[in-house]
């Protein structure tokens, strides 16, 4: 019992102490004998032999011709066809003969070897003479025949008890024709939802106070997904005797898990918790997390006439809130539910994510905040990981963050925020199967595709191009009210200018409204998850009241770049006298520059134009490149005068001065 520290923990215990309660209480089910097709997905509880051998029998893996290897290339007659399923019986291949074999038939005795059909030709013969055949290659003895038992030997353990009978292993089952098994069976769950405020989901007008119940539907389908038998025991008022009535009916009717939702806490009709332990033990009734902290976990023990023990019903008491009563499900009925069915280990599955944006922490609870993860090929340092996307506002009855999260983010308490990029522990609460991956970073990069995906090394060994991120900032492109002109304009420039730049590609690109916390956000994960070479902002930089892509931008630079923004102006003057009134901010943030571009489609390329001369540079001492010094002997005059890209090219490739220098 945790009964120190912030007030608001005395008398709970921790997650990781609840869930090891649990498992210490909960017994494996008494394991039973299933047919093959219901075995699957169950874990073995007995281990299986082989009764004989497969193949029981010496059989060609290639269609050709069974023949004596010592024989050599030439000339034989065909004595015997062996087909898969159709022995050539009896027959005897002596040295001089060969028999016709087909993939998974029988060698004929006397053959130690077979020669596939495209190494041999089929010799023309009258008709009514015999088959005869060329053999063009010296065959090895033993070759491209699987000798008996190669594949499973007779009395072998195939399979072992605690393993899960998979798609793979009711093939093996069906191969041995075990057509009987012993499995641990999945638990049986009946499900509750109590509260006063309850209707059926199919109530149409919901009277005021009223809501539709959503709790046992989702808690159905999640114990179904486990791989439950499940019992729908509806929806109870929050009326002491109607549970306890209910309650109890479910106990003798002999499940093995009892799902209640609702009424757990504070209020004075919160009945759960009392009948819980009137009924049996209660374990914990207050667990130190957020969501969930009224969880409630008991055993009843069901007795027969004459007092023995018959079964042990785990209860799980949940919270209410939807969001509190699913996350305490996975966290805590899941683990339940595997160690019932026989798995070995029964924990979810742990692992390193790190965060795409900034999460504020509860200072009190650990909190299990939903999240999206996704696999990320290349995050721009060289790493390949986990990252993951909070599914947005946290709160316990809303539902919808639970929508998209395939893991719960185990954040530790603490009064602050955790940083963008902060690796932190992740719990699986989906298949992975089905886990996101982004490719973006690497769509048109030939050294990640070489190298594997766990590769960890530095950016500039994987990939020396300079990558680009493209964000329009616009609430009409944001709002699909209109066309994204800009955007595809500036990754075709980006695209012309790969070769002059070194090396450039466009790994990632986003649209958001004009508001200032959004373009911070997708900032701020490009440059210090993703960590970009460049950003480049595009539109948002004028006077209207909605133009804040400066202010976005200024909040996350590190160090200005004005130089930029100077000869961007002076470009852009050239075409407008309008171009005074850009905001635009420029800057470093890490190693990634952001640089805020006019909205206006054509203003890109001249901006890039202008920029072209420096960039290549830039973007190299960005990277660390110490021997990337600033050349100083660029004429001005002849640079101020550049104004097409090849020109601007040949200036900024000139060749490096060796004096060291910044301006
Ligand atoms: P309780 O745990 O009973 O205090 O309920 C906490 C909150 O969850 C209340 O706002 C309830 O209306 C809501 N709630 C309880 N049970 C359900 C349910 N089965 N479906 C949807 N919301 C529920
Ligand atoms: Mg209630």
């Amino acid at each position: 019992m945790v009964s120190c520290g912030s007030e608001s923990s005395v008398g709970m215990i921790s997650m990781e102490e609840a869930v090891e309660t649990i498992l210490r209480v909960a017994q494996r089910l008494e394991p039973m004998m299933v047919s093959l097709d219901e075995s699957f997905d169950k874990i073995l509880a007995e281990d299986i032999r082989a009764p004989d051998s497969l193949p029981p029998y010496p059989a060609s893996t290639k269609d050709g011709f069974a023949v004596v290897a010592s024989d050599g290339p030439g000339e034989y007659p065909v004595i015997t066809e062996s087909r898969a399923g159709n022995d050539g019986v009896g027959v005897t291949v002596t040295p001089g003969t060969v028999a016709y074999v087909t993939t998974g038939g029988p060698i004929p005795d006397g053959a130690d070897a077979v020669v596939q059909v495209e190494d041999s030709e089929e010799i023309k013969e009258a008709s009514g003479e015999s088959r005869r055949v060329r053999i063009l290659k010296q065959a090895r003895q033993g070759f491209d025949i699987r000798p008996v038992g190669c594949d499973i030997e007779k009395d072998a353990i195939v399979l072992r008890s605690g393993e899960r009978v998979s798609t793979s292993e009711i093939g093996l089952l069906a191969t041995m024709g075990v057509m009987m098994v012993k499995v641990f069976p999945s638990p049986t769950i009946a499900v509750i939802s109590t509260g006063d405020e309850l209707v059926e989901p199919t109530t149409g007008n919901l009277s005021r106070g009223q809501i539709r119940d959503s709790n046992r539907a989702m808690l159905l389908a999640a114990a179904a997904q486990q791989h439950c038998k499940v019992l729908d025991l509806g929806i109870v008022r929050d009326d002491e005797e109607q549970l306890e009535r209910v309650v109890d009916s479910a106990i003798s009717s002999g499940i093995d898990i009892l799902l209640t939702s609702g009424g757990v806490s504070m209020g004075d009709r919160d009945y759960v918790k009392p009948l819980l332990q009137k009924r049996g033990i209660v374990y914990f009734s207050k667990v130190l997390m957020r969501p969930g902290k009224p969880t409630t976990f008991a055993e009843i023990v069901v007795t027969s006439v004459d007092g023995k023990p018959t079964k042990k019903i785990l209860a799980f008491g949940l919270p209410g809130n939807p969001v509190s009563c699913l996350v305490c499900f996975h966290l805590f009925t899941v683990p339940a539910i595997r160690h019932l069915s026989g798995w070995a280990n029964p924990h979810l599955l742990r692992l390193n994510a790190r965060l795409a944006q900034p999460i504020k922490t509860d200072p009190f609870r650990p909190e299990y905040h939903r999240a999206t993860i996704r696999w990320e090929i290349n995050d721009g340092s060289g790493n390949s990981g986990f990252v993951a996307e909070s599914t947005g506002n946290q709160m316990s009855s809303r539902l919808l963050n639970m929508k998209l999260a395939n893991a719960l983010l185990e954040l530790p308490p603490k009064d602050g925020v955790l940083a963008a990029g902060k690796s932190v522990s992740a719990i699986v609460i989906s298949d992975l199967s089905g886990l996101p991956v982004n490719q973006n970073s690497v769509k048109c990069t030939p050294a990640n595709n070489r190298g594997s995906a766990h590769t960890q090394a530095p950016a500039e060994s994987q990939d020396s191009a300079v990558r680009v991120a493209i964000l329009t900032v616009s609430d009409t492109v944001a709002s699909g009210s209109g066309p994204d002109r800009s955007g595809p304009r500036a990754v075709s420039v980006v695209n012309s200018l790969s070769e002059k730049l070194g090396g450039a590609r466009v790994v990632a690109t986003a649209v958001v409204p004009d508001e200032v916390e959004k373009i911070k956000d997708v900032l701020q994960r490009w440059s210090d998850i993703d960590k970009v070479d460049l950003i480049l902002t595009l539109g948002g930089t004028g006077f209207t009241p909605r133009d804040v892509t400066p202010e976005a931008t200024k909040g996350l630079i590190e160090k200005e770049t004005p130089g930029l923004l100077y000869v961007m102006l002076q470009e852009s003057l050239k075409v407008t006298p309008f171009a005074i009134l850009s905001r635009a901010a420029a800057g470093i943030r890490g190693s990634t520059l952001i640089i805020n571009m006019p909205g206006n489609p054509n203003a890109v390329a001249e901006c890039m134009a202008a920029l072209m001369p420096a960039l290549k540079h830039a973007m190299k001492q960005l990277r660390g490149d110490k021997r990337e010094k600033n050349p100083r002997h660029v004429p001005h005059a002849e640079a101020e005068t550049t104004d097409t890209w090849e020109q601007s090219y040949k200036l900024a490739s000139a060749p490096e001065p060796s004096c060291p220098c910044s301006h």
